[in-house]
């Protein structure tokens, strides 16, 4: 069994994918450090800063005072707490759905959810560049899965007309999260009604994103909560905690309570996490500049990519993907960028398809015009000398 590991590691080296962790020292921010060096931090998903926002860190400290640290149980055990409860509730206020109920992550979430209304007589059409939550999600669940090419809604319109399903779900992340581009939702939710179909939204990346004030896909699209759209969120990116949650009407979240196994067998959220979050959704609400400057920052960063002759692709939102095309390639010009005082990330297979390795750049809206222009400046003299 030893060589076997052994070999594999030697395999996934030899092609450029081998992964490996790298310390953050210190809190998160706009600037980290790391090996005893501040560098830029561009490739967080803290899209607002709120993971270390002063109320947001009160929020936190005053819940483990009021609530302790931990919940001891799952929610239908004795975990379920007074702070769960009232984040579920803000949740439903903030995206103006019927119900929400609590996940421990994005990952959890698209398990629970896809298993509960998936199974052996369920088609599920799933966008080949769904989160690798989704794809695994789809495995466990033992539906039928029909993949679609990315935003095709003409290919997934041909799916749903082949299909003699009973029972036919829709799966889409709504901001590719490593393609920074945005699903064509509108066009696939006209499709729901002709062919009697359930919607799955996955607002991982869009959530205190999208729309005006931040409530995700369906805000930004002007599309109204409908009984077949189901959303979920994560609690981890921009409102800088942890968890997830689902919304939808109130038959749904009963099932997953009853049903989904990533909800029943696992401890609750600790208290402090779902203060953070509820504090966070205050501060998205009352602060609605807090977006404009994410999309400031997104614009600086691309427009500036672009004019140093960088491919960005089709990316639209904060997630900006710089093409770069080989694994070996991709790791060396993150390392350059770490040299020059920039942390971006690189993605290779098999988080991307094979061929499509990329830089994938990050803008939030606690970054500096400074720090973008000094970020601007090291992709110019790192990777295009
Ligand atoms: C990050 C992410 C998830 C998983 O969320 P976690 O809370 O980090 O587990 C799910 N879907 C998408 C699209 C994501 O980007």
């Amino acid at each position: 069994m030893r060589e076997e590991i052994l070999e594999e590691i030697s395999r996934l080296t030899t092609l450029g994918l081998k992964r490996t962790l790298r310390l953050i020292q210190g809190p998160q921010g706009p600037k980290v450090t790391m090996n005893g060096h501040e560098v830029v931090l561009m490739c967080s998903n803290d899209y607002l800063g709120l993971a270390g926002h002063p109320l947001v860190k009160e929020a936190a400290i005053k819940a483990i005072e009021k609530w302790g640290t931990g919940a001891g149980a799952s929610r239908l055990v004795s975990g379920n707490m007074e702070p769960h409860v009232i984040l579920e509730e803000r949740i439903r206020e903030f995206k103006k759905a019927p119900c929400a109920l609590l996940f421990n992550s994005g990952y959890n979430a698209n398990l629970g959810l896809i298993c509960t209304l998936a199974d052996r007589s369920t088609e599920v059409f799933s966008d080949r560049l769904n989160h690798a939550s989704i794809v695994d999600a789809c495995v466990l669940s033992r539906a039928k899965v029909k993949r679609y090419a990315n935003r095709d809604t003409s290919a997934l319109e041909d799916l749903l007309k082949a299909s003699r399903a009973k029972k036919k779900l829709i799966v889409t992340d709504s901001v590719f999260s490593m393609d920074g581009t945005i699903a064509p939702l509108p066009e696939i939710a006209s499709l729901l009604e002709r062919y009697n179909a359930v919607l799955v939204i996955d607002d991982a990346h869009a959530t205190g994103v999208l729309g005006k004030s931040g409530r995700g896909s369906l805000e930004h699209f002007g599309i109204k909560d409908h009984p077949s759209i189901i959303q979920m969120g994560t609690l981890g990116k921009a409102l800088g905690s942890f968890g997830a949650f689902v919304t939808a009407g109130q038959e749904i979240i009963d099932l997953l309570i009853s049903k989904a196994r990533p909800f029943i067998y696992t401890t609750a959220l600790p208290p402090s996490a779902c203060a953070a979050a509820t504090k966070a959704i205050d501060i998205i609400e009352d602060n609605p500049k807090l977006i404009e400057k994410l999309w400031d920052n997104t614009s600086t960063i691309t427009k500036g990519l672009k004019e140093a002759g960088f491919d960005t692709m089709e990316s639209v939102t904060p997630i900006i993907q710089v093409k770069t095309g080989e694994s070996h390639r991709t790791m060396e010009a993150s390392r350059r960028l770490l040299e020059h005082g920039v942390f971006v990330q690189g993605i290779r297979p098999p988080t991307v398809p094979e061929g499509t390795s990329r830089l994938r750049v990050t803008v939030t809206a606690a970054h500096s015009k400074e720090e973008l222009e000094f970020a601007l400046s090291a992709f110019k003299e790192a990777l295009n000398g």
